[in-house]
């Protein structure tokens, strides 16, 4: 951690002070809109950038832009050169990271070594990851003969085409990640896009889309629309020239866009929300264990969609995990993100921390036993100790619902029934992450078999990859990102049928 700035440079004040415009056909233009945005360090609740937001006008020419940019040079360009324009994007990304750092930790709250270690250096592999993708898209030969009768030789085979004009509309708790996330593998694919995102985390889009220009893709191929989601957002989920919406961010706004995506029926993968299982077997090595659960929860102050917010511990050591937690939920030093020994940051908004201490309040009411933590310093800022909450029932809303906090639930369960562990364990409308930690090889494998979620680590939460597919089952979401399922999203597929004529 030594090294790093602690405080904010001359040139990224700056960046954020001059006014800010989206990017639509490759030109930066002012936004249509009279309605503000207005960004806040959650740390210090100072105003750090203002923007117009942009108008249902300007999401209609940015559309339009690349629409044509699919029928134009992007849609002819050989995959090879879409390739070189990516790895280009990913060392542009690399050289910026400093920027791109610090407009992460001034806009999220994330600590700046979490900003610069964890995701500025996990991007550019990202986007690396599928700009090798270009070059190996293929479809299939097949051996049909199809039953019409014609003709008994033919040809049959499969083209993989982009989907089109991709809207992606992305969360506020990890905007490198989520923007990489959906421009990699949608412009790989050959699409094109329109990305909205966050209201109140716009700026290191502004800065990526920057480097998205420096790279040289042509005009119209990445569109930049910063908006509000009821109107920018809801209109890239009705807008009809948009042929896929990508989403990630809450369950109830996932539902909103399936609803306003069915008029034309556009393709629609989510990212949504989790409140993933943590199991802590006996025989497990408890001084992995157990600072691993701390940080599977509280990593990026719980906000975070993946968190291990539910921990299921065998009784005959649940109290000594317990002090465990404890000692290791005191070490998630909480600060601002420039402070030098900040392990996790302030909660994104006044209105995040009033939720958090509402589930704070109603498990201490419901009878769980709060063994530490959750205290909101009186100080400006958004910030709230990680809390340890011990003898929580599945029936509680802090075992049932994503807090997006730092609140760990604890469970306890007996060995000698896995069918009662495995239905608390697969008890809730969620499925997206889950660990499982044991020495026991049999009884790891058949817990992560049995685990209702999109992935589950054994000795390990959250081990994302950019190879590893990641996603929901149950809503926590529809589709995978990552790895091939993650380009797949972003292609459809064309069989062509050629009739040879008869043997001669
Ligand atoms: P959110 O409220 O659902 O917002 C996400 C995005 O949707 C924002 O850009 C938002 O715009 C926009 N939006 C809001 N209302 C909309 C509407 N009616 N139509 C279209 N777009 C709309 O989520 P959040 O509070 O920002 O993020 C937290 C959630 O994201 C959590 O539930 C978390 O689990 C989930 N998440 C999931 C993953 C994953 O990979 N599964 C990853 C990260 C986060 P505004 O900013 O203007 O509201
Ligand atoms: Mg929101």
């Amino acid at each position: 951690m030594s090294g790093l700035l602690t405080e904010p440079t001359a040139e990224i004040l700056a960046f954020m002070a001059r006014s800010h415009r989206l990017f639509i056909d490759g030109i930066w233009v002012d936004p249509g809109s009279d309605r503000l945005i207005e960004v806040e360090n959650p740390a210090t609740e100072e105003t750090i950038a203002q923007l117009h937001a942009a108008s249902l006008a300007d999401l209609d020419r940015a559309v339009a832009a690349a629409r044509a940019a699919l029928d134009g040079p992007w849609g002819r360009m050989p995959p090879a050169m879409r390739a070189k324009l990516l790895y280009r994007l990913a060392d542009l990304m690399e050289a910026a990271a400093l920027d791109l750092g610090q407009l992460s930790t001034l806009e999220n709250g994330m600590p700046l070594w979490m900003s610069m270690d964890k995701l500025a250096a996990f991007c550019p592999e990202l986007v690396r990851y599928y700009a090798g993708w270009c070059t190996k898209i293929a479809g299939d030969t097949l051996s049909a003969v199809p039953i019409r009768g014609e003709s008994d030789d033919w040809l049959v085979y499969t083209l993989r085409q982009p989907i089109g004009v991709v809207g992606a509309i992305i969360p506020w708790n990890a905007p490198a990640s989520m923007i990489t996330l959906k421009a990699a593998p949608a412009l790989a694919a050959g699409c094109t896009m329109v990305l909205k995102p966050a209201e109140m985390t716009p700026l290191l889009a502004i800065r990526f889309t920057e480097l998205i220009e420096e790279a040289g893709f042509p005009a119209g191929v990445f569109n930049l629309v910063q908006g509000y989601g009821d109107d920018i957002g809801d209109g890239i989920a009705r807008h009809p020239g948009i042929d896929k919406v990508a989403f990630t961010g809450s369950t109830a706004v996932g539902k909103a866009i399936v609803r306003a995506a069915a008029d034309d029926l556009k393709r629609v993968s989510l990212e949504l929300g989790g409140k993933s299982p943590v199991i802590v077997c006996a025989d497990a090595d408890l001084d992995v264990a157990a600072p691993s659960a701390a940080a599977a929860c509280f990593f990026l102050s719980g906000q975070n969609c993946m968190a291990g917010t539910r921990l299921f511990v065998e009784e005959s050591i649940a109290e000594e995990f317990e002090e465990r937690l404890v000692a290791a939920a005191k070490t998630f030093v909480v600060g601002d993100g420039f402070a030098p020994g900040t392990m996790i940051g302030p909660l994104i908004s006044a209105k995040q921390l009033a939720r958090v201490k509402s589930f704070i309040d109603e498990a201490d009411n419901a009878g769980a036993r709060r063994v530490f933590g959750g205290n909101i310093p009186d100080q400006k800022g958004h910030f709230v100790a990680p809390a340890v909450f011990a003898d929580v029932t599945p029936d509680m809303r802090l075992a049932q619902e994503e807090v997006f906090g730092p609140v760990l639930a604890v469970q306890r369960f007996r060995q000698d029934n896995e069918g009662e562990l495995l239905a608390r364990v697969n008890g809730t409308t969620y499925g997206l992450s889950g660990s499982v930690w044991t020495r026991d090889i049999s009884r790891a494998l058949r817990l992560a078999k049995h685990v209702d979620s999109g992935q589950v680590g054994v000795n390990a939460h959250a081990a994302v990859s950019p190879e590893t597919p990641f996603g929901g089952n149950k809503q926590s979401g529809w589709g995978r990102e990552f790895g091939r399922e993650g380009l797949d999203a972003y292609l459809k597929t064309k069989a062509v049928s050629v009739n040879l004529g008869p043997h001669l």
